[in-house]
């Protein structure tokens, strides 16, 4: 009903509205603060962009995405991804429930398939933290967005989303084994 274009309106959905105050999910407050709806549209959590009603019905074209190219083509009919789906805010673990409604939203499928197994931190939360990301230059500091506590992401305020790939290493320096044998093969260069 909240999505741009929605040919829904909320005064023709007193019903759902009834069955998410019945099980405490309306909330206008906390889907502002989770970016999974600004001014009373729906966004996407990831991207923040507003989400579009026909894009509920239609069909991803994961060839379009440059960011994707690797990713198998998909046989229209086959999977029925559509370009928006459900998105989960918080990553599917083993052991843990959280395919709960307050965890789930609408949300662009490849930004869903870009997050991975991550969490999707809304930009008040990282604001909250009060941890502000820079460049530092000769010129001086520049600031650019907010990381969560645990650096697996940085957004900006325009929008623009960062996630850590992979953590930190103590094994970048090579083994010692590792060392002899580039000493054996930087001799017989020589
Ligand atoms: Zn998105």
């Amino acid at each position: 009903m909240h999505t741009v274009g929605s040919p829904y309106t909320t005064q023709q959905a007193a019903h759902v509205r009834a069955i998410l105050e019945a099980e405490n999910l309306f909330n206008v407050d906390r889907w502002e603060f989770n970016g999974v709806m600004r001014r009373g549209l729906t966004t996407c959590p990831l991207c923040s962009r507003y989400l579009r009603y026909e894009e509920l019905h239609s069909m991803l074209q994961l060839e379009e995405e440059q960011a994707l190219e690797n990713a198998g083509i998909q046989i229209e009919g086959a999977t029925r991804s559509t370009i928006v789906n459900l998105f989960h805010l918080h990553p599917l673990r083993y052991g843990a429930i959280e395919h709960v409604p307050q965890k789930v939203a609408w949300g662009h499928a490849v930004c869903n398939t870009k997050l991975g197994q991550r969490r999707c931190y809304p930009m008040q939360e990282l604001i909250d933290t009060g941890l502000k990301i820079g460049v530092v230059t000769e010129d001086g500091t520049q600031t650019f967005g907010w990381i969560s506590t645990d650096w697996e992401m940085i957004r900006s305020p325009l929008g623009s989303v960062w996630v850590r790939l992979c953590g930190d290493t103590e094994d970048l320096e090579p083994s010692s084994d590792a060392q002899v044998l580039s000493d054996i093969s930087a001799d017989e260069v020589e």
